[in-house]
């Protein structure tokens, strides 16, 4: 069966009496990995407590999205610091810069840079999270983490290829189809710089639906046809790009 990671998935964000029920149909499905990304301080318990459950199955990551950098509590970032010392294999994200919800660079700006820097000073992957946000990276494409990530690509491609210029990668979710780039986008990016994500619960692949990770290899098997791709070649290609951004590989 073709092996696969889920670099991007919320699954403390489903009701916790349906994780094992999850993660099961998923590995059924050949998605035997998972990033389990965190939006706010309150869940990097829920967060590293998954990984705890599931070792070496579920890698955690730590971070404060943008849309919620209003409920952070006063020294977040010495606490996210001391887990970072503490577990090594801990990620940094989801975090980064959203302009259709947030017009105003600042905090968000500030917040994002602290998470960059832990990163960096640990050397640790970065998932980043940015929309209508391009103008706003210029500041930060010469100082990315060696491993750093764009969830739900969905940018133009004058943004990809800022992004490849300076070692970031791509991850590609049910939302690529929507954009009007995507084959562009798809067929252009090497293959050694993508990754697929659910971001599951969330970006269903139609309206109202709850999405599940067990649905990533449609994802990369849309993304093989678009690249005129053999599937499994791809996905072992994206297979390797993962283990390394999970810090399971050098
Ligand atoms: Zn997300």
């Amino acid at each position: 069966m073709i092996q696969f990671m889920d670099s991007h998935i919320h699954l403390q964000d489903y009701n916790a009496n349906n994780t094992t029920e999850i993660i099961q149909a998923a590995e059924a499905c050949g998605v035997d990995k998972f990033i389990a990304v965190s939006s706010t301080e309150d869940q990097w318990a829920d967060v590293l407590k998954l990984a705890q459950t599931y070792p070496n199955k579920i890698i955690p990551a730590l971070g404060i999205h943008p849309w919620y950098i209003g409920k952070m509590r006063k020294g977040w970032e010495k606490r996210l610091e001391g887990i970072l010392l503490q577990n090594h294999h801990v990620l940094v994200g989801e975090c980064g810069l959203d302009r259709i919800k947030n017009p105003e660079l600042a905090p968000q700006e500030d917040i994002f840079r602290i998470q960059l820097e832990l990163a960096r000073k640990y050397r640790r992957s970065l998932l980043i999270h940015a929309v209508k946000a391009a103008e706003w990276l210029e500041d930060f494409w010469k100082i990315l983490p060696e491993c750093s990530v764009f969830h739900a690509f969905g940018g133009r491609i004058d943004m990809l290829k800022k992004l490849l210029n300076h070692g970031g990668y791509a991850a590609f979710g049910f939302s690529i189809f929507k954009n009007r780039d995507a084959q562009q986008i798809l067929r252009y990016i090497p293959a050694d710089r993508i990754l697929f994500e659910t971001d599951a619960p969330y970006m269903a692949p139609n309206k109202g639906q709850q999405n599940l990770p067990q649905y990533l290899p449609e994802i990369a098997a849309k993304i093989a046809t678009i690249r005129g791709e053999d599937l499994e070649t791809l996905a072992a290609q994206v297979y390797q790009n993962s283990l390394k951004i999970a810090g399971l590989i050098k």
